[in-house]
């Protein structure tokens, strides 16, 4: 039942300038595909193009086995919803959710059924009788998607739902449509430029910048493994640090790598004398305790964070780099004072110049 979505070396002009640079993407049937990037990246365009919203310059858009470039968005069995909810503020609730089927001249009891049937999977059954001044933020929201469903589209779109939400309710909504993900098992599309929301909801990320795919996988795949410096500083929370380093000594069987104002011994084959590598390790994967990895460097504390579960220690090293490290909550680490940082050796990452994953 669940419909898959294949680009083609999609592409997207506007006028003389190309904004997305021949995009290739498998969507499997029933999976929850997030497509995450800075703002302006081109995530809203692709979906977009994909709903029929916007004409595609070049490529093909391949729905269950059929190209759409030219079916308009109507005939295309997608549903979309956006950041704004845009509802009817002089019609209830109800005939908010009903008002798209009674313009496609549906039923009577067929749309009761519908909006019954979405009013419960929401939660929304009580606020039926409701205008939309008399919901909160994230009961509106709910009624957006609830227009969606009772289209009962074969695939849903949704373009930053959240955005306007406080952040609370951002969570609780970012539950709910996994949940709901989970209950009808639709092909869905989710844009965001929020890491967190990509890496909690997706199944697969598409992590975009200026118009081209960085990277494909699923949440842990792109965290443990990320196949560039972008990427790499996109995906994760806090961020990973990135330290300047350059190879001291390298050969078939490994290189050394001073950086940090230390010395890292990398055990394999990465590049000539004299390179410049950067050395990515993530404030979750450095230690303070021996024992705790190879040594990374000796830092100097500017700055301690107490978040309770997690202590933030801001910090710079002999050769005044940045160096954010996160350590156990109740640790109690002085201002000022000088630390010998360790890291996991399966834990560190390295970029050559051209930002590629070493
Ligand atoms: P995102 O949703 O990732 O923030 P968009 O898809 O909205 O990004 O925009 C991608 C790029 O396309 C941006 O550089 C934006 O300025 C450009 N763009 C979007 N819409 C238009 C338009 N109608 N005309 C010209 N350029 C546009
Ligand atoms: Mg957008």
């Amino acid at each position: 039942m669940a419909t898959s979505v294949v680009l083609q070396n999609v592409l997207k002009r506007y006028g003389e300038i190309e904004v997305i640079h021949g995009i290739d993407l498998t969507i499997e049937p029933g999976e929850f595909t997030v497509f995450v990037g800075p703002s302006g990246c081109g995530k809203s365009t692709l979906l977009r193009m994909i709903a029929g919203l916007e004409p595609i310059s070049g490529g093909d858009l391949v729905i269950d086995g059929q190209r759409m470039n030219e079916v308009p968005a109507a005939k295309r069995g997608i549903a979309m919803v956006f950041q704004s909810y845009a509802l009817y503020p002089h019609m209830s609730v109800y005939q908010n959710l009903a008002f798209g089927l009674e313009t496609a001249r549906a039923p009577k009891a067929e749309i009761e059924k519908r909006v019954q049937r979405a009013a419960e999977i929401l939660r929304i059954e009580p606020l039926l009788k409701r205008k939309p001044k008399q919901l909160s933020g994230g009961q509106r929201q709910r009624v957006a998607i609830g227009r969606a469903i009772v289209r009962e589209p074969k695939i849903f779109l949704f373009d930053e739902p959240l955005s306007n939400l406080d952040a609370e309710l951002r969570v609780q909504m970012r539950v709910e449509i996994a949940k709901l993900h989970n209950d009808l098992g639709n092909t869905m599309i989710y844009v965001t430029h929020d890491q967190v929301e990509a890496m909690t909801m997706a199944d697969k990320i598409v992590v975009l910048q200026a118009g081209i795919i960085e990277q494909v996988g699923a949440p842990l795949d792109l965290y443990n493994s990320p196949k560039n410096r972008f990427v790499a500083g996109f995906i994760g929370s806090p961020k990973m640090n990135f330290l300047d380093g350059k190879l001291t000594s390298a050969d078939a069987t490994g290189a050394r790598l001073q950086t940090g104002g230390s010395e890292i011994v990398i055990p394999r084959a990465i590049g000539q004398v004299g390179d410049a590598v950067t050395f990515g390790v993530r404030p979750e994967h450095i230690g303070i305790t021996e024992g705790s990895g190879v040594p990374l460097a000796t830092v100097k504390v500017d700055l301690v964070e107490h978040l309770g579960g997690q202590t933030m220690l801001y910090a710079t090293t002999a050769d005044g780099q940045p160096l954010t490290i996160a350590v156990d909550g109740q640790r109690q680490v002085a201002l000022g004072s000088s630390l010998t940082t360790y890291v996991d050796p399966a834990r560190y990452h390295l970029f050559g110049k051209d930002g590629r994953a070493l």
